[in-house]
């Protein structure tokens, strides 16, 4: 099927889950008109990895940042390490960054500490930041009004619709993916009929959050063209019109 070209913003490719068959994953997302994937970083450990996929495929770009899902293996001079990285490699983007205030995560304080340092960088080094944040969106807030240069994306969008215009009115972009086409996702669905097209972003998360008809298998980027489907049918705009903007969106706040 062939549409308008679509940018998959938030994409895991770099998991050993598509190690046996990242090639032909990534020719299915050729084949849907995908060739442009950004990758979020994880862990200090896996930026190289990263690093070289990058340099192997033109249509993937890295981000590198440490995770907060992970921060229990982060080490303060792991921020050392992220800035002078980010100076001899050149990513689009820092991140993955931000806060995960479920129960089972680290405590707030460190997660807090590493989400602050990270956007420290983004902000002297002139870069995106990409944010994930679950049950963290009024402290993510909070925390970004302290800069004032900043400007990125909440990937996974989780907030209300008050607090996704708090984060337009910032400068970030709202970034929705395959869990919005689920029939019980109402909120997320109601949120996304009512905000700007001109903020929002679409993504994968691949290998997670697989759309509705992918339900239970790997995720990967040739599903997007589902979220792009849904987001048309609940804004009433054509398909051609939502993977276009949100295009558009993703070349602005990444420098595509
Ligand atoms: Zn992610």
């Amino acid at each position: 099927m062939s549409t308008t070209a679509l940018i998959d913003t938030h994409c895991h490719l770099d998991f050993e889950v598509f190690d046996n068959d990242r090639p032909l994953v990534l020719q299915r997302a050729s084949d849907n008109n995908i060739n442009t994937i950004v990758i979020p970083g994880t862990e200090k450990i896996y930026w190289e990895r990263i690093k070289k996929l990058c340099a192997q495929y033109e249509s993937l770009h890295a981000c590198y940042g440490l995770h907060p899902y992970w921060i229990n293996s982060h080490e303060k001079k792991d921020l050392q390490h992220l800035n002078a990285y980010i100076e001899s490699n050149h990513p689009i983007a820092i991140g993955e960054c931000g806060l995960d205030f479920r129960p089972h995560q680290a405590d707030k304080k460190t997660q807090q500490y590493f989400f602050e340092a990270e956007l420290d960088i983004a902000e002297s080094k002139q870069l995106p930041v990409v944010i994930h944040s679950v049950k963290a969106t009024e402290t993510v807030i909070k925390t970004i009004k302290q800069y004032t240069k900043l400007s990125g994306m909440i990937h996974s969008y989780s907030g209300s619709y008050e607090q996704a215009l708090q984060l337009i009115e910032l400068d970030f972009f709202i970034s929705v993916g395959g869990s919005t086409t689920y029939y019980n996702a109402k909120r997320i669905q109601a949120i996304i009929k009512k905000i700007p097209l001109d903020r929002l972003l679409v993504e994968t998360d691949a290998p997670d959050q697989p759309d509705q008809l992918n339900k239970g298998k790997r995720n990967e980027p040739a599903y997007l063209i589902n979220t792009v489907k849904k987001i048309s049918q609940l804004k009433q705009i054509p398909v051609a019109k939502i993977a276009q903007q949100t295009t558009i969106n993703a070349k602005h706040l990444f420098r595509l």
